[in-house]
């Protein structure tokens, strides 16, 4: 059991965290997607206890979080030129990209696979630590299978006990994790998990169509092997049932309208989570407005999942978003949250 501290992500918050990652200990930080729990990735006995913090299954790998380009070289076989393409546009940002790995990373951080998933972050805070030289290999700070953290209270309040040191540095810009780029193989690069970083502005930075992994959408048949591990264990889910409407705004209305008073006669607890727009016309049905543009919806989602917990919601009715732009990405998460329990209104 630790004491965990929750300090400033400043200079002696920075300081602190260094030490300890140095000690080989885990450190809670905030990064642009949503906060990490960081270990130093080239030290054997620290990554594991990530996995012991977060009940995280061992067959899932981490990413490692670099403070720029050249710390690739001790990390990768080689790096191609299409990654070096994407490196160039969209580093540091929420961009993970799979390469093949050097011998220097332990098979505890890849999962053993031959790979391994790195990412430049441009958090102020994260850039500062990792400026500090070291690795960072880090998952999302939450216990496995909840929503991801997007403020340090949300860290604390899953990990407090497990970790000694959280990084406070306000809450996440992007609110989901960042997108997952395997480039490793030749053929066409293929996103496994959408982000940040869209599909579009990936296929515009190549010059050529981007694959969507099987299993990104839609859930893996029994026994399939899963492209990127994380695909196929549960996901972002709040302890509340969640069910997701897609479809036109006017009929998702109607539905979630219906959907609801159903569940409040049965005496269920129903929250809605949708837009704005929404939001006001399902009134005064009790509803979390999640914004107005995708990006917004992004920001706000974990939050508003975790929050649904906190006001003992029974049943979550969630609003499905057009599955472009970042709107993907949001529809990756919410399918996840809803274990794939979906209604399509019409
Ligand atoms: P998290 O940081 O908790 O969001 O998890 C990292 C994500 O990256 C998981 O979905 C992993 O499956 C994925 N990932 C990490 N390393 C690899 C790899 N070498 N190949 C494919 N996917 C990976
Ligand atoms: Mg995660």
């Amino acid at each position: 059991m630790y004491e965990t501290k929750v300090l400033p992500a400043d200079e002696k918050g920075i300081d602190l965290a260094e030490r300890l990652l140095r000690a080989g200990e885990l450190v809670g930080l905030p990064t642009e997607t949503v906060y990490g729990l960081g270990a130093d990735a080239l030290n054997e006995r620290a990554v594991p206890k990530i996995f012991v913090a977060k009940g995280r299954p061992q067959d899932n790998p981490l990413i490692v979080h670099v403070h720029d380009r050249s710390q690739l070289g001790g990390l990768t076989r080689s790096v191609p030129e299409r990654a070096e393409r994407l490196i160039r546009r969209f580093w540091p940002g929420p961009l993970t990209l799979i390469l093949e790995k050097s011998a220097a990373v332990p098979d505890c951080v890849t999962a053993a696979l031959p790979t391994v998933a790195l990412r430049c972050p441009s958090h102020p805070a994260a850039r500062a630590l990792l400026a500090r030289g070291i690795p960072i290999a880090a998952p999302s700070a939450n216990l496995s299978g909840r929503p991801s953290t997007t403020t340090a209270q949300h860290v604390l309040s899953d990990l407090r006990g497990r970790i000694p040191l959280i990084l406070d540095g306000g809450p996440c810009q992007v609110g989901l994790e960042s997108t997952v780029l395997d480039v490793s193989r030749p053929g066409r690069a293929v996103l496994l998990r959408p982000g940040g970083v869209t599909r579009e502005m990936l296929e515009e930075a190549l010059g050529e169509p981007v694959d969507l992994g099987h299993g990104v959408l839609e859930p893996l048949a029994a026994g399939e092997k899963a492209l990127s591990p994380g695909l196929k264990h549960t996901h972002y889910k709040p302890k509340a049932r969640v069910l997701l409407f897609e479809g036109e705004p006017e009929a998702q209305c109607r539905e979630m309208a219906a959907a609801y008073d159903e569940a409040a006669r049965r005496g269920e607890r129903p929250l809605l989570l949708c837009r704005d727009g929404l939001a006001r016309s399902l009134k005064p049905r009790d509803c979390l407005p999640l914004g107005l543009s995708d990006q917004e919806i992004a920001a706000r989602l974990f939050a508003a999942l975790r929050e649904a917990d906190d006001r003992g919601a029974g049943l979550v009715l969630l609003q499905g978003v057009p599955e472009t732009g970042v709107g993907l990405a949001v529809m990756n998460r919410a399918l996840r949250a809803a274990g794939f329990d979906t209604r399509q209104c019409k």
